[in-house]
This record gives structure tokens, sequence and C-alpha cells, in this order.
């Protein structure tokens, strides 16, 4: 692997880093070297508006096809990008700059083999339950693109780009974000979109769709892509998600056990999701804690103990009499206040679904 970035090198070998580096969609990967693009290729194009997510892989001979261009940035990272992005990103930078907001690119265009050397590597090192939580599948990151780009801060003159310190500055990145449509580019991880996106917010990651009436349209509904192109999952486009407010969790920590409990409920043919709300800090209680061991222990007694708990509240629709034939749904029904239930072990601990129903 080509350790092309010295803090990307300080990444790798710290735990605690590397781990929220990963866990966020442009963790993961160190930029490979550019593919050499056949003429035809190149000549073809291509798409500015295609769609890269966990279940949309990067359109077959996009590689042979991006112009990829490298420069280095304020900190000396080599930095790749694809040709039409990286102008379009100099006006971004110009534009704030006039408004005292300084930024840098981190890291944008990453190929598919670069990818899949880290998930080689991690494989080795962590193991595949790990690689399987934490790295992206290699052909499933928007990153492949070089359309993706995460940009940093420079505040006084410094650099400020780990994920925890950046968030710190919401009204500089509402800055931002203010100016991206101007220039081609959408926020692509929304708050509280997870649902949508499959990720959590990112406010340092834009995307540049080359089309500045589009991404306009797109920012002033303050819309995901998915929704825009009309991709999302019909079992779960309608649903509306309320995250509540917790003391216990982060944004994050209700993500990734709603990612949990959305992987459940999309294997349930036919049903359609109305609503999806955090049962509140209030349903973590002791006897909570109880139950999900209880129900552990019968599975896998040897576990380690759940010291956490997240419940969820939700409306559905089920399914309709020809597709509920031989289910055990009552067919074109609500069904409301189903309660989702489940544990885990520390905040690193990974969500378990334990129970589901009334
Ligand atoms: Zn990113």
């Amino acid at each position: 692997m080509k350790a092309n970035v010295s803090r990307r090198t300080f990444v790798m070998s710290s735990g605690a880093t590397l781990m929220a580096a990963l866990m966020s969609a442009c963790g993961g990967g160190q930029s490979g070297d550019a593919a050499t693009p056949s003429d035809a290729a190149k000549q073809a194009g291509i798409d500015y508006m295609a769609l890269v997510n966990k279940t949309h892989a990067l359109p077959e001979g996009w590689e042979d096809a991006v112009e990829i261009v490298h420069f280095k940035n304020t900190e000396d990272w080599d930095v790749d990008v694809e040709a039409k992005a990286y102008d379009a990103y100099l006006a971004l930078k110009e534009d704030l700059e006039a408004d005292d907001v300084y930024v840098d690119l981190d890291s944008a265009y990453r190929s598919v083999a670069a990818q899949q050397e880290i998930v080689d590597d991690f494989t080795k090192k962590y193991g595949v339950e790990y690689v399987k939580q934490y790295v992206a599948v290699p052909g499933y990151s928007e990153h492949h693109t070089g359309l993706a780009l995460d940009l940093f801060l420079i505040i006084d003159g410094k650099g400020v780009y780990e994920n925890e310190d950046m968030v710190l500055y919401p009204e500089l990145w509402s800055k931002i974000h203010a100016k991206l449509a101007d220039h081609g580019f959408i926020l692509r991880y929304l708050p509280q979109q997870k649902i949508e996106t499959g990720y959590s917010y990112e406010p340092w990651h834009i995307r540049y769709l080359d089309d500045v009436e589009v991404a306009s349209k797109i920012m002033e509904e303050g819309i995901t892509l998915e929704r825009y192109l009309d991709e999302l999952d019909p079992m779960i486009a309608d649903a509306e998600v309320d995250y509540a407010s917790s003391k216990l969790y982060t944004e994050a920590d209700i993500d990734s056990a709603l990612e949990v409990v959305l992987a459940e409920f999309t294997s349930w043919t036919g049903c359609t999701l109305k609503r999806i709300s955090y049962a509140g800090d209030d349903a973590c209680t002791a006897e909570e804690i109880a139950w999900m061991n209880e129900l552990r222990e019968a599975n896998t007694p040897d576990a380690e103990e759940f010291d956490q708990t997240l419940v969820f509240t939700s409306d559905f629709h089920s399914p309709s009499e020809k597709e509920a034939e031989g289910t055990a749904w009552e067919p074109d029904a609500d069904y409301n206040n189903w309660t989702w239930h489940l544990g885990r072990v520390g905040a690193d601990g990974g969500w378990q679904l334990m129970t589901w129903g009334y």
C-alpha cells in the first residue's frame, strides 16, 4: 500500500482514531494511483449524477473513464480528485476565503484496488468480522468516483481534520454548506438521514454533481441524493425517523442501532415502515438490561453480559392479502407501536437485536 500521507500512517497505527475513521463513510482509505484511461472510455466520460452507496456499486468502466488530477494540499499530503470536481472545489475554496472561511481537501478519489488492499491488510490484522463491520466494501464507496470530497478546516492557520474536532465548528460548516450548490456540490450525508444514505452525518463529505441547478434544488429542499434520484427502498422510503433526545447515546449510536433494525425489517417482504422512534432514555432500565441478558443467555451463554440497551417503537403496514399469504401477518393492516429491543456490551460492542413485537 502506498503510504501517501503521514497522517494516514498515524491513523493506521492508532486504535481509537482508526476506529473513528473507519466507522465513518470516509474512513479506511488511502488514495491509490490513478488508472491509465483508454481513449474510448475517456471519451465516453462519466455520469456525474451516478449513485454509489452501500447498495449501488461503482458503475462498470468508471475507473477507465474518470480523469483524475493529483495535487499536494497545504499539509503536503497527496490528494487525487476528479478533474472537473477539482476545478469546482478551487472555485468554492476561493468563494469561502472571501468570507474568511478556510478549507482544504483531505481525501477524495480512492481506487477500488486501494480499498481492496485495505480490506486484505485489515483482515490479516483484525479478522473478517472486524472488516465486515468497519471497512467499506470495495466498489461501494462514493470515494471511488473521485466526485466525493472530504474537506478539512483551517482555523488560525492550523489544520483541523480529525472528525471529532471538525464537528465542533457547526457555524463554519453552515457557511460552507450554504455555498456548495453554487459550485455544483451537495452535502451528501445529512443529519438524521442514515435510513436513506446508510451513513451518519458527515459535514465534511461533499459530492460534486456538475449541475448547479440540480445541486441547488437538492440543497434547498434538504434532501438526500438517494431521494432526489428516487432510489430509496420502497419499504422504508416514507418512514419518519424520530431520534428524540438522549443523554445516553449519540446520534451515531442510535444510527448504528437503527441500521441493525432496518436490516431485519427490510427482510419482511411486503411490509412498509411508517415511523420509527428512539423510545427514549427512560426505556433503558435495569429490567430491560436484565431481560436482554436473559435472551442473550439463552442463545449464547458464554458471551459477555450486555450493559447497555436501546429500544425503538415503530408503526408499519403489513403486506397486501396476496403477499401476506402463507405468512403470520394480518394482511393490509397497520401495526402500531411495535417495539424493537437491542443490547450491547460497552460503547464499542455493536448492537444486537434481541427481540421485537408487542
Ligand atoms: Zn468522505
